[in-house]
């Protein structure tokens, strides 16, 4: 039988996929477009992605739902899908997953700033994060992944509404840009204060995805300050394919499947338990990792 992810990472490396949004865009998908709607629409398209992650080794499949919260389907005027489209990225990516592996219910910022600095209360967005944490649940999420968060509070408010669902692991990463030689998030946050508050937010994983034009050196740099102050929770990290290079045709990321394994074996030794990818990793990527890591 499946383990728990949790007790699963603390013994051997979890590998988890790479990105979608860039999956999605060789599939048609337009900058400004709404992701949550190939749920519906472009189902087949979604299982595709989630398919190609899972065979090329990632044990650990996210769901396309990184723009799912009211707040954030309401830009599309599309807010009262919330519940049916959480689920469906859920289903989706429990039918890639199959029986050996875990579905990461993802949970992206809500789109705008709590108070003081927006409008936005704890106590409403604590109901707008626990709509879409219990669709994702009811669609078979294994685990929650609250990611690419700035805000420690945003990220404390998700956290707890995961943990008020039920009892699955929930792992929270904040995307860190460099400045000075320190890490620190959009909003000014070092790693240590970050990873802080979400764990006594009750985050039992912790880590960073994306990031601000970090290299792969940043990347391990950064895998290292996220062990030391992770205390005994697992770290997990899923880098960019490399810093972005902006060209006429727009922005590329691009590290090879190489250096990505080169980087994952790294990250390995650095302690890090589950290992990703983010903005511009493919599952040729992904799988140049898994295979390195087995
Ligand atoms: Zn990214």
């Amino acid at each position: 039988m499946k383990s728990n992810l949790l007790s699963a990472c603390r013994s051997a490396v979890v590998v988890c996929d790479g990105a979608m949004g860039t999956q999605l865009m060789l599939r048609g998908f337009k900058p400004g477009d709404c992701g949550m709607l190939w749920n519906e629409e472009r189902s087949e398209d979604v299982l595709a992605v989630h398919a190609a992650y899972h065979q090329a080794g990632c044990r650990l499949i996210t769901t396309n739902s990184f723009g799912g919260t009211r707040s954030m389907l309401a830009r599309h005027g599309l807010g009262d899908e919330v519940a049916n489209w959480n689920r469906k990225a859920a289903m989706l990516a429990r039918r890639a997953t199959g029986a050996d592996g875990w579905v990461f219910g993802d949970v992206g910022p809500f789109g705008d700033f709590l108070e003081p600095l927006g409008d936005m209360t704890e106590e409403n967005l604590s109901e707008i994060f626990r709509e879409q944490i219990d669709a994702l649940v009811e669609g078979g999420a294994d685990a929650i992944l609250v990611e690419t968060m700035s805000d420690p509070s945003e990220a404390a408010t998700a956290i707890r509404a995961s943990k008020a669902v039920g009892s699955l692991p929930v792992a929270a990463t904040f995307a860190f840009q460099k400045s000075g030689g320190i890490f620190r998030t959009m909003m000014g946050t070092t790693v240590s204060d970050a990873i802080g508050a979400a764990l006594e937010a009750g985050a039992d994983i912790v880590g960073a995805n994306c990031g601000t034009d970090l290299s792969l050196e940043d990347y391990l740099a950064l895998a290292m300050e996220l062990r030391k102050v992770a205390g005994d929770a697992p770290v997990l990290l899923q880098p960019n394919a490399g810093s972005p290079k902006t060209t006429p045709d727009g922005i590329h990321y691009d590290a090879t499947p190489e250096e990505m394994a080169a980087l994952a074996l790294g990250l390995r030794e650095a302690g890090v338990s589950i290992i990703g990818g983010c903005c511009g990793t493919s599952p040729s990527h992904l799988g140049a990792m898994a295979a390195a890591l087995a």
